[in-house]
C-alpha cells in the first residue's frame, strides 16, 4: 500500500477557518501551553497565531514553508501510531503560497529568532529577531493571488463565526491549554488553563452545563469521558456534538450511532442530543488518516469500541432521572 494513498491529500486552505485550524495544530504539536489567535475581518485581512512552543531554529523556519517538509513523521511506515496533529507537512507550504507570511520564531532562551517573510510562496527576506521562545504566524491576505477563490469567501461575520468554532473546538480538546481569541482587537475568548468542566462551562452557556450528565467509564486501555446533554438541549439541527479520539477532533458515524442508541427512546427522529465525549484507546488502536478538511478515523477492533462506547453512554443515562418527556 502506498504511503500516498494513505496520506489523504486534497485542498488544505478552504477558508480563514482552515488556516486558524492548521495554525494551532502546528503550535500545540509545538507543546505550546499560550495560544493567541488574531483576526482581523473574519480572517480575511488578517490570521496570526502567537505560541510558546519550541519555536525554529533559522533552518528549520526555511523548511517549514518548503512543500512536503516535517519535522514529525520518523518512521514513514507507521502512520497508525501518529502522535502529533500535522505529519503531511503541506499546510504552511500551502498557506503560504495564497497569502502573505510574517513567520517569527525563536527557539532559545537568548531571544535570538528569525523573521521569514513571504509573498505568494516566493520567500521575500529572512532577518533576524529578537524576541522570547515560540513562534508568530501572520497571514495577510489570503487568496490575494487567487481571485477566482477569494471571490468564494462569505462575509467576514459568516468567516468569523467558522474561526470561532474551530477555536472552540481546540479549546474543548486541550482544557490545559490558555487560549486567546481576539477578532478585530476586541477579545471573544480568554480562557486560562483549566479542568474540562471549568472549560466547558467557559465555552457554553450556564443552560448548557447546567443539563448534562457526566460520562466517565474506563475499561483498560479504553476511557471515554466528558458529558451528554439531557433532554433540556435536544436540538432540531446537529452540530453541537463533539468527539474527540486521543485528543484530535473526529467525525465518525460509529461512534456517534453508539451515543445515539444509549439515548434509546429519549431521542425523537430528526433531534440531535449535546455532546462532548473524549476517547482514548491506545495509538495503535486507531489509524488516523487525516484528510485536510475532515478528520476520520478508523478502528482496529470497530465493534469493541462501539460496544464501549454505548455501554458508558448507558451507565451515564441511568443517572438521567426524572426526565421521561
Ligand atoms: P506538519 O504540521 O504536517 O508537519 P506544516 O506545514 O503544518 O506541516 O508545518 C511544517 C513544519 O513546520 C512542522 O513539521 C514543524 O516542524 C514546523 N512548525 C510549524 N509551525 C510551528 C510552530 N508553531 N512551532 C514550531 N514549529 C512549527
Ligand atoms: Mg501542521
Amino acid at each position: 500500500e502506498l504511503l500516498s494513498n494513505r496520506i489523504a491529500a486534497g485542498e488544505v486552505v478552504q477558508r480563514p477557518a482552515s488556516v486558524v485550524k492548521e495554525l494551532i495544530e502546528n503550535s500545540l504539536d509545538a507543546n505550546a501551553t499560550d495560544i493567541v489567535i488574531q483576526i482581523e475581518d473574519g480572517g480575511r485581512e488578517l490570521i496570526r497565531v502567537v505560541d510558546n512552543g519550541s519555536g525554529m531554529d533559522r533552518d528549520d523556519l526555511l523548511l517549514a514553508f518548503e512543500q512536503h517538509a516535517t519535522s514529525k513523521l520518523f518512521d514513514m511506515e507507521d502512520l497508525t501510531a501518529i502522535k502529533t496533529l500535522g505529519f503531511r507537512g503541506e499546510a504552511l507550504a500551502s498557506i503560504a503560497s495564497v497569502s502573505r507570511i510574517d513567520a517569527r520564531t525563536c527557539n532559545n532562551d537568548m531571544g535570538e529568532g528569525f523573521r521569514l517573510l513571504i509573498n505568494g510562496g516566493k520567500v521575500d527576506r529572512l532577518e533576524g529577531a529578537a524576541m522570547k521562545r515560540g513562534t508568530s504566524i501572520a497571514v495577510r491576505n489570503l487568496f490575494f493571488n487567487t481571485p477566482a477563490r477569494k471571490k468564494f469567501l462569505k462575509s467576514a461575520n459568516a468567516e468569523y463565526r467558522h474561526i470561532v468554532e474551530i477555536v472552540r473546538r481546540f479549546a474543548l480538546a486541550r482544557p490545559n491549554i490558555r487560549f486567546h481569541l481576539s477578532a478585530n482587537e476586541k477579545d471573544v475568548y480568554i480562557l486560562p488553563p483549566e479542568d474540562l468542566s471549568s472549560r466547558l462551562n467557559r465555552i457554553f452557556s450556564k443552560r448548557l452545563t447546567e443539563n448534562c450528565i457526566t460520562v466517565h467509564e474506563e475499561e483498560p486501555p479504553l476511557t471515554l469521558k466528558g458529558f451528554m446533554g439531557t433532554r433540556e438541549l435536544v436540538r432540531r439541527k446537529s452540530g453541537e456534538q463533539y468527539l474527540y479520539v486521543n485528543g484530535r477532533l473526529v467525525t465518525d458515524r460509529m461512534m456517534n450511532s453508539a451515543v445515539y442508541a444509549a439515548y434509546g427512546g429519549h431521542l425523537d427522529k430528526g433531534e440531535f442530543p449535546f455532546f462532548v465525549l473524549y476517547l482514548s484507546l491506545p495509538p495503535t488502536e486507531v489509524d488516523v488518516n487525516v484528510h485536510p478538511a475532515k478528520t476520520e478515523v478508523k478502528f482496529r477492533s470497530e465493534w469493541q469500541i462501539y460496544q464501549f462506547i454505548r455501554r458508558s453512554c448507558e451507565v451515564a443515562m441511568k443517572e438521567w432521572t426524572g426526565d421521561s418527556s
